[in-house]
């Protein structure tokens, strides 16, 4: 008996359907001229579209005479191997994303646009055998190719090892594509296809490989052993180690490992954290090939990291969020540095978390997930309690550092000058003192965060958010933090007309101003997201940084992660209060969690290190505690406050978010929703409410909070109003979308 061939492609496209389409093999092809993972181009609707094939099937539910066939192939093998497709299906489930969406969001942007896989290969020809054989006159009526085909002839005699010759050469010495083509359908030539990658490509380097390893300490020693023997199967580890504890040095010593092995290692890093320095450390100790993604490639060199990956020619993948679903041949671990990191939870579309997804990509590789970082998330902590990841702790600073000391200073009815107590000022005198550098976080970046009038108290207001505008200053301006939008900063108040304006509060602008008048034969070096819009000017920065002059830094969450500067002694906090009192659960946390990273860039080489933070609450119980014991400490007391309101990580938690161009159109549409949901005794829903800012870029916004303790009953609730919504006339410029395990719930 025989099985029916399996004659249907199902193709998956970028659309908001939450189906896959069927199609024919063109007239001459069957189904094995496309294979599952293979893009092809496919008519729909009016328009051809890219797609991806993900199965073969000898059934469709449309009749064989309404299906259409496939315009044409663009890959001749799978562009996505069988687990990178198993994860596009996880994502699409857990998230509640269109699978043909998800899909093809893990192609590069120029696949994703049909271009051609190896766009940026170069391509080499050479004579055949046949062609080698074959008596001169045969092809004398063709001259053209007769002169190529000689070229190869001379080229395969002279240079036994270089046979092959670039087609950019033979372009140069007068040959044309066509010809080669030509030649090869005679099967006289043919080409192969080599890396090509033009040397000022930022995403591939080469790594030198000849720095110095530092000699383990015993901490060090004990976790890499738990590391190296974890690999080859799945397990997460949690790797928590204080600021400063040789993390990364636990990473480069089990790549190493995994190098030696002949298999690849992935490091995803936060978006503030993918320094020129956090690179110069892979590149200094491997001598391999390292890819690098970030969102500053552009395409060309986005997917020419992206092939070398997946052909197994990069040996080491570097990246932010999305670097997760480079393709690889062979990976062996997974790391994934401060993963409690807000970056890795992309916040539109697909709202994936990278450290999630990267735990079930290494489940289907069968190959370990390292999470490191010196203040773990709740969420992870509470898998290790449940013995679901391994835990690994490094208590003390690696070489001769030790913790620095921490300081809370009470500003309460002290007279600041410009933000700065004597206490800081004096301190960041003493350590210039001393030859050493001090750093100041200011949590705003700008001039002054708002611009109010003295007689009336008229504030400076984003017409598009709920929001105030920031002041900058070079170029002078109010810009909205929200929407970006931009004017001019106004010489009389807009209600009263007075000219009495006052800038109120401090930005890193405004400190560096400050700091500069206090200190003016020293140098402030400023850094935060305007002072590093140059491609090279966060490097340059860097690097006037590492000359270990004395000298001020001042700036925002920039500043705070990864970086190691050996001469900072002094860190000087300027305002965090704010983050202790926000409305979102997860701020306190949050907060503490900056505080130690910012705290911890003190003192990490020999000198003490010094933290002063300045504050209006130095009795709240928490920053008091966090002072005391750190971060680890408080972790039990943030933890039983989740228990008691029944708040992630113990319970699980979905978002429905909605918005609309027009006032109330979204809070409306969701009391619709509401009204016609059949409720689920399993899960609480909250709302719908207005979040904290009802309007941003000029959308109204609302949300449902979905609660449940199990996972199962809260992933149905959420289907069940997505068909709902699908099934709903819904108002026009109104939009949705799910958020499952949300990070911001306001
Ligand atoms: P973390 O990632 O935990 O913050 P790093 O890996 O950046 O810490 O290490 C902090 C500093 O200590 C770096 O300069 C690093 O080179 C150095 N270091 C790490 N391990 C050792 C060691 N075993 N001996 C001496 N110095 C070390
Ligand atoms: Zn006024
Ligand atoms: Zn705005």
């Amino acid at each position: 008996m025989s099985t029916a061939p399996a004659q249907i492609i199902q193709v998956v496209i970028a659309s908001p359907l939450r189906q896959h389409f069927d199609y024919l093999p063109a007239a001459g092809q069957i189904a094995e001229n496309y294979p599952v993972g293979s893009r092809v181009q496919v008519p729909f609707g009016r328009r051809n579209m890219t797609g991806v094939v993900i199965g073969h099937s000898a059934l469709s539910t449309i009749a064989a005479d309404k299906l259409k066939t496939i315009k044409q192939s663009l890959d001749s093998f799978a562009l996505l191997n069988h687990d990178m497709l198993a994860l596009g299906r996880w994502m699409s489930q857990y998230y509640h994303h269109p699978l043909g969406d998800t899909v093809l969001n893990l192609l590069p942007n120029t696949l994703r646009k049909g271009g051609l896989y190896d766009a940026y290969t170069q391509q080499y020809w050479q004579i055949t055998q046949h062609g080698s054989g074959l008596n001169e006159e045969a092809i004398n009526r063709a001259p053209k190719q007769q002169s190529l085909l000689n070229r190869l002839r001379e080229q395969a005699t002279n240079n036994d090892s270089h046979a092959a010759i670039s087609e950019q050469q033979l372009k140069a010495e007068g040959h044309s594509r066509p010809t080669a083509l030509a030649l090869e359908k005679k099967a006289l030539i043919t080409r192969s296809s080599q890396g090509y990658y033009p040397s000022d490509c930022q995403s591939l380097l080469l790594g030198q490989g000849d720095d110095i390893r530092p000699t383990l300490n015993t901490e060090q020693i004990d976790a890499n052993q738990l590391i190296d023997h974890s690999l080859g199967s799945f397990e997460t580890l949690l790797l928590e180690g204080i600021t400063g504890s040789g993390k990364t040095e636990v990473y480069l010593r089990a790549i190493e490992k995994v190098l030696a092995q002949q298999q690849q290692a992935m490091v995803l890093v936060p978006e503030i954290g993918l320094t020129p320095q956090t690179i110069q450390r892979f590149v200094a100790r491997f001598s391999v090939s390292i890819a690098i993604f970030h969102s500053g490639l552009n395409d060309r060199e986005r997917l020419a990291a992206w092939t070398a990956s997946k052909e197994g020619k990069a040996s080491i993948i570097i990246g932010t969020r999305s670097a997760v679903f480079t393709p690889t041949q062979n990976l062996g671990i997974i790391i994934i540095d401060e993963e409690h990191d807000n970056s890795y939870k992309q916040q539109d579309g697909i709202r994936y978390s990278a450290r999630d997804v990267a735990i079930i990509l290494a489940q289907k590789q069968k190959i370990p997930v390292i999470l490191g970082s010196a203040t773990p998330s709740l969420e992870t902590y509470a898998n290790v309690k449940a013995n679901k990841y391994g835990h690994i702790v490094l208590k003390n600073r690696a070489g001769n550092a030790k913790p620095p000391k921490i300081e809370l200073v009470d500003i309460r009815r002290l007279a600041l000058h410009q933000g700065f107590s004597d206490q800081s000022i004096s301190a960041i005198n003493q350590t210039l003192a001393e030859g050493k550098q001090a750093m100041v976080f200011v949590n705003r970046r700008g001039f002054a965060p708002l611009l109010m009038c003295h007689d009336c108290g008229w504030q400076a207001q984003c017409g598009q958010c709920d929001a105030r505008l920031t002041l900058h200053q070079r170029p002078e301006n109010l810009r909205c933090h929200h929407c970006d939008f931009r004017t001019a900063v106004p010489s009389h108040c807009q209600q009263c007309q007075s000219n009495n304006l006052l800038k109120v509060g401090q930005g890193t602008q405004r400190s560096a101003e400050t700091l500069a008048d206090l200190f003016p034969r020293h140098e402030i070096i400023r850094i935060d997201r305007d002072s590093t819009q140059g491609k090279k000017a966060m490097g340059a920065q860097i690097e006037a940084i590492n000359r270990g002059h004395p000298a001020i830094l001042v700036g925002t969450q920039m500043l705070a992660k990864g970086h190691h500067f050996a001469a900072l002694s002094l860190v000087v906090i300027l305002d965090i209060d704010q983050g202790l009192y926000s409305p979102d659960f997860r701020s306190a946390e949050k907060t503490l969690q900056l505080l130690t990273q910012v705290a911890g860039r003190a003192g990490r080489s020999d000198t003490m290190g010094r933290v002063l933070i300045q504050t209006h609450l130095p009795d709240h119980p928490l920053l008091m505690s966090w002072q005391q014991h750190s971060y680890q400490g408080i972790k039990a007391t943030l933890m039983a406050e989740r228990e008691l309101y029944s708040l992630p990580p113990f319970t699980h938690m979905a978002i429905l978010r909605a918005d609309s161009l027009k006032p109330q159109q979204a809070m409306q549409a969701l009391n619709d929703l509401l009204r016609d949901h059949n409720a689920n005794n399993y899960c609480q829903i909250l709302g719908p409410l207005a979040t904290i800012m009802e309007k941003r870029a000029g959308r109204h916004r609302a949300q449902l909070v979905i609660k449940s303790q199990q996972r199962k009953a809260l992933h149905g609730t959420v289907k069940q109003f997505i068909q709902q919504l699908e099934a709903m006339k819904l108002p026009s410029g109104f939009r949705w979308g799910v958020d499952i395990d949300p990070q911001d719930v306001i």
